[in-house]
């Protein structure tokens, strides 16, 4: 007989774990809090522009393959990908500009170019990576991190010193490069991870397959077709989703969990999946004799930065700007710092800059531009009264120069996203934008668990779970913990 499951929360994670669990039979209700699905990657429409709220980057194509083929379906069933060249460019001064090609043979001669006879140990670095991404993205990602006996097969054993797991990956990429571009650049996307290359195992160079060989993809009409297309899924699988239905409260009687309540309705489960900031859903919704954390366990764990972001329309056309833009013209290490040993609003931020009509002209009204900007900052800082002023200024002096143009004239639309946003939209512990860092200590069987002690029938799933931060990541988290919940709770 089919069992009745209530999932909290339709982020990637939520909206993954109730189509798993629906297409196996399960009768499943989706809560949501906010209005529109999709969590972090929901989206906004403002005068004629629409903004992705988060996410931006779409890499790894293969893990949203295999989640669309899961269910006898093609991502190009629900949205249409196009795969960006140059991926990428990197302002490292007003002058210098990197872009990064797709092509292997260009990329090759980048490298040339900034370091003569470098091509040779990328090609050393990136089989490695792949082998990475092939051990660490099809196996380890999808085993639940529940007892250290999923890592006790030989092939996993024989692989943890192939990848490296206990060296950092600043090491592994400067014995390999000098050159201090090269080495930025390989270094950047473990940034996505929320820690910093000393703190982050070199398993993680499976980023620079996933940047460099798999590809940068933009799907038309923005992140948000993602949502939509894995929306329409789980509504034709038989997810029935509630939107604005915030749950205040799990009831567990004894040992068990029977309902979930919202402000205005209950709904009676067997089986309870949490996939909303697991400190919320633990420290909010649970009573203390149901938490397997404390504060103080929270309070320890390093989160991933959360952000200041601009949503930006801007009534003209933008030169020498890409669809992606890193702006690394200021000191790399000394941002790192002030996000992850010393907490403070840094003095000069690294930023990142999104011009999705550059790909994708439905993004604004003719003409326009649609303008997203991302300065990454430690969780928890408090926002002082004109601090976001303060910070668009500083970024926008620096993004006007480098490119050469005047833009803060020409923005028409403007809205500012930070940590009272995410704190106040998704419960966000700390205000973190992307969960919980992936350092070694925080990995696999040393995240908060994805299945509750206390509370029988109560797992988590997300980015603050196993596997970590990060879509793809999020998507696996539901695929990981709806495969729990069926071994434990057979139909
Ligand atoms: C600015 C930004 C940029 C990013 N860029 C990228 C990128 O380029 N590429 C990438 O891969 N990843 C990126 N990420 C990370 C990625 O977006 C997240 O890892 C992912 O979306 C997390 O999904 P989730 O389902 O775990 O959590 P969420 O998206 O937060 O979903 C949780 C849901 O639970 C709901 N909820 C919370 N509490 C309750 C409650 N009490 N009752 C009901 N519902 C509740 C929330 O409203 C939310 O909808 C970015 C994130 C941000 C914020």
């Amino acid at each position: 007989m089919s069992k009745k499951v209530v999932v909290i929360g339709a982020g990637f994670a939520g909206l993954s774990t109730a189509s798993f669990l629906a297409r196996d039979g399960y009768q499943v209700t989706l809560l949501e809090k906010n209005s529109i699905p999709g969590g972090r990657a929901r989206k906004f429409e403002a005068e004629g522009f629409t903004f992705d709220m988060g996410p931006s980057w779409y890499w790894m194509p293969d893990v949203f393959d295999k989640y669309f083929a899961e269910f006898g379906k093609k991502v190009s069933d629900y949205y249409e990908l196009t795969r960006l060249d140059p991926a990428y460019s990197i302002f490292f001064g007003k002058d210098e500009v990197m872009n990064i090609p797709a092509g292997k043979k260009a990329l090759y001669d980048l490298f040339e170019q900034h370091e003569p006879g470098s091509s040779k140990n990328l090609d050393k670095f990136l089989k490695e990576a792949a082998y990475k991404y092939e051990v660490g993205i099809n196996e380890f990602v999808y085993k639940p991190g529940r007892s250290i006996m999923e890592f006790a097969d030989t092939r996993v054993l024989k692989s943890l010193f192939r990848l490296q797991m206990f060296s950092s990956m600043s090491s592994h990429v400067r014995k390999l490069f000098k050159n201090p571009r090269l080495i930025e650049l390989l270094e950047f996307p473990v940034l996505f991870l929320g820690a910093t290359p000393e703190k982050t195992p070199a398993m993680y160079s499976l980023m620079n397959h996933a940047d460099l060989v798999l590809g940068t993809w933009y799907p038309k009409g923005g992140m948000h077709k993602i949502i939509e297309g894995m929306v329409s899924l789980a509504e034709e699988l038989g997810v029935d989703i509630r939107l604005n239905q915030e749950v205040k409260h799990i009831f567990v009687p004894n040992g068990s969990a029977k309902k979930v309540i919202t402000a205005t309705d209950e709904f009676e489960a067997e089986v309870i999946v949490a996939g909303g900031d697991y400190h919320h859903m633990e420290q909010q919704l649970l009573e203390p004799r149901c938490r397997m954390y404390t504060e103080s366990y929270w309070d320890k764990r390093v989160m991933a930065p959360s952000s200041l972001l601009f949503y930006l329309g801007v009534n003209k056309k933008l030169n020498n700007l890409l669809h992606h833009n890193l702006f690394f013209d200021e000191d790399f290490k000394q941002h790192a710092v002030d996000i992850y040993e010393k907490p403070i609003w840094p003095e000069k931020p690294l930023f990142y800059a999104c011009c999705t009509t550059k790909t994708d002209p439905s993004g604004a009204p003719e003409g326009c531009e649609n303008l997203f900007l991302l300065i990454p900052l430690a969780p928890n800082l408090k926002e002082e009264d004109g601090i976001r002023e303060k910070y668009y200024n500083i970024v926008m002096d620096r993004l006007e120069d480098l490119t050469g143009q005047s833009i803060r004239d020409s923005v028409v639309y403007k809205r500012s996203y930070a940590h009272s946003d995410f704190e106040q939209d998704y419960h966000a512990y700390k205000g973190n934008a992307y969960g919980l860092a992936n350092t070694l200590t925080q990995t696999a069987l040393l995240k908060p668990s994805l299945k509750s002690k206390k509370v029988k029938n109560l797992y988590f799933t997300g980015q603050l779970t196993t596997p970590g931060p990060g879509v793809p990541p999020s998507l696996i988290s539901g695929q990981v913990v709806a495969g729990e919940v069926k071994k434990e709770f057979a139909i």
